[in-house]
């Protein structure tokens, strides 16, 4: 008897049909004699909704006491969910108790809307399993030290569910969503997007912190640190699919060493992200410190920088950009023009809010050249002016202009052979 945890995402609870549905596929877990953990969202929409009511009476305040409240509001959506599939789990002839992440407990800092799990309490849960009990505990939520619910981010159920299968040392997590697995882009993007059996960890970080919103970044490193094998896959085949198909479906997450004598992929996903934007100084002096000096006061504004990029030099001046989440812009552009932009002897400040990142992704670059070069080229075929370049090992991003995002999508995926049963290899 194995302890699995399932999570299931805001589609796949989106009415009380799909709830019936995701019961009789635990029951069917159940019986087939494993111990059950679920992990719920919020039905779809719902936390979009909770928000905008908060959005509507404090449209631009979000001071902390404002967050708090909206952590307070938006985990109401998941307690929802819990206690309508602990219901319908009952209906399935399942022993189900539902739990709030304050029950649970689930312990996080007090970052309101970007809580940290910091721990997680077991000992409930297991007596509710050893006595035969199916456990449902709200996605997305915790609480901090002195009490107060907190949310861990959007997408944050991910997070929970493996942060508890790593916490109970759960056998597998299962992540079902509305797609049968990871893809080698969005397929919403590019119809064309095959499906990957499965994506090393590395890359599954890498397409995560680049913008793929198929898991939360957190639960991807969350799964690395704790080993937990994850795999996401689909809630809408049918519940009653043979359990060791199911099991086999959908996407793993492997954590060996690529064998050294397989071929691998030179860029197996692309990844985008939208919620970027670009500042630039001009005219500043070229001399030791003055990426301190313009940095420093951003960070300690705690605001996370991206790309950055300093152009040569002419006649001891140089132009310095950096991209900042969508959601900082307003705030960072009146940091510079206010204080940073004085204090460097700036010629003038300019910033682009519509301006995206475009990734590829893949650990078969380690081991070949000529990767980036082969993407601008299919970038400039496009006529898509490059703004920044950044590189790690297994990735190379690209800032463009919004408006040809997805042109830069697909041009990529042809250009790398993703759409084909057989990538090109290194
Ligand atoms: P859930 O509500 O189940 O958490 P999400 O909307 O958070 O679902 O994530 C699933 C969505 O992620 C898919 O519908 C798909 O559009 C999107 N997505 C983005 N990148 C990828 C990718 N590389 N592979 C598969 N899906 C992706
Ligand atoms: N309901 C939350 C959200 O919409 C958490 C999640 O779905 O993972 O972001
Ligand atoms: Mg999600």
């Amino acid at each position: 008897m194995a302890l699995i945890v399932h999570k299931y995402g805001g589609t796949s609870m989106g009415s009380t049909d799909r709830i019936r549905n995701v019961a009789k596929r635990v029951a069917k877990w159940v019986r087939a004699g494993h111990q059950m953990v679920v992990v719920p969202s919020a039905m779809s929409g719902e936390t979009n909704r909770l928000l905008g009511l908060a959005k509507e009476l404090s449209p631009t305040s979000v001071t902390p006491a404002v967050m708090r409240e909206m952590d307070a509001i938006a985990a109401t959506g998941e307690q929802v969910s819990v206690g309508l599939l602990a219901i319908a789990l009952q209906a399935e002839g399942m022993e189900a108790v539902s739990y709030a992440g304050w029950q649970v407990p689930v312990a996080t800092d007090s970052s309101f809307t970007k809580a940290r799990i910091e721990s997680i309490d077991d000992v409930r849960v297991r007596a509710d399993l050893a006595a035969g009990k199916v456990v449902v505990i709200t996605g997305f939520q915790g609480i901090d030290p002195e009490g107060h619910v907190t949310t861990l981010g959007r997408g944050g159920s991910d997070t929970s569910a493996v942060a508890i299968a790593a916490a109970m040392k759960a056998a597998e997590c299962l992540i079902y969503t509305d797609v049968d697995g990871v893809y080698t882009t969005d397929p919403r993007v590019v119809p064309e997007a095959r499906r990957l059996s499965t994506i090393t960890f590395e890359e599954m970080l890498e397409m995560a912190s680049l913008g793929s919103k198929i898991l939360q970044i957190r639960s991807v490193e969350f799964a690395g640190k704790y080993r937990v094998p994850l795999r996401v896959l689909s809630s809408f085949t049918p519940w009653d699919i043979d359990i060791t198909e199911e099991a086999a479906s959908g996407t793993l997450i492997t954590f060996e060493q690529e064998d050294e004598n397989m071929e691998q992929a030179v860029v197996s996903g692309i990844a985008f992200n939208r919620d970027e934007a670009k500042v630039t100084l001009l005219g500043v002096p070229d001399k030791p410190g003055i990426a301190f000096q313009i940095l420093g006061p951003v960070a300690e504004a705690n605001i996370d920088i991206d790309v950055i990029i300093q152009n040569v030099s002419h006649d001891g001046k140089t132009d310095f950009s950096f991209t900042v989440h969508r959601n900082d812009y307003a705030r960072t552009m009146e940091l510079l023009q206010n204080t940073v932009g004085p204090a460097t002897n700036a010629s003038k400040v300019m910033g682009d809010p519509k301006i995206c990142k475009v990734s590829i992704v893949g650990i078969g670059m380690r081991s070949h050249v000529g990767v980036a070069s082969k993407m601008f080229r299919a970038l400039s075929e496009e006529g898509i002016n490059i703004q920044m370049i950044s590189t790690s090992e297994i990735k190379t991003s690209v800032v463009i202009d919004e408006k040809y995002m997805e042109l830069a999508v697909r041009a990529l995926h042809k250009a790398f052979d993703l759409d084909q049963e057989q990538a090109a290899t290194a």
